[in-house]
């Protein structure tokens, strides 16, 4: 998406739950948690993945993406669908999701990512602006060394 910035990437720390639940220092009672809400917002809002649940390997993972901030009001906290988060991110300032991928089959659930969307990240932007200036200033002083050759 091209407002997406600060993404936080958990596979890392994922792959450290799976790691513990392997060893046996974990049981599968202690990650397969979710909770009727989250399964619920997979059931509805829920991208579908071809990815293989890494606990039962029968079910296929389904990421559900929450969004969060002050400019949501009453939505915030709520699951949307993939679809409609351009939308938001081009409505809305700034806003977080994040991402949690959930198997139906049984109950894993891990934060997979979070990152914040939103116009605030377009260019003409604070941020946007100053990474493109640095990019001009490097083409520019490029042509000013062809011209001295
Ligand atoms: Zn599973």
């Amino acid at each position: 998406m091209r407002t997406q910035r600060q993404v936080v990437d958990y596979s890392l720390q994922k792959r450290a739950v799976l790691r513990e639940l392997l060893a046996g220092r974990v049981g599968t009672y202690d990650v397969c948690d979710a909770s009727p809400y989250l399964k619920n917002a997979a059931r509805f809002h829920g991208e579908p993945t071809d990815r293989r649940c890494p606990i039962c390997r029968s079910e296929n993972l389904t990421l559900v993406h929450y969004i969060y901030g002050d400019e949501l009001k009453q939505s915030a906290g709520q699951a949307r669908t993939l679809a409609e988060l351009p939308v938001l991110a081009m409505t809305l300032r700034e806003f977080q999701v994040f991402v949690v991928e959930v198997c139906l089959g049984c109950d894993w659930n891990h934060l997979v990512e979070q990152y914040l969307l939103g116009r605030d990240g377009l260019t003409g932007d604070s941020d946007a602006t100053g990474e493109q200036d640095a990019a001009g200033a490097e083409i520019a002083g490029r042509r000013r060394r062809e011209a001295q050759r």
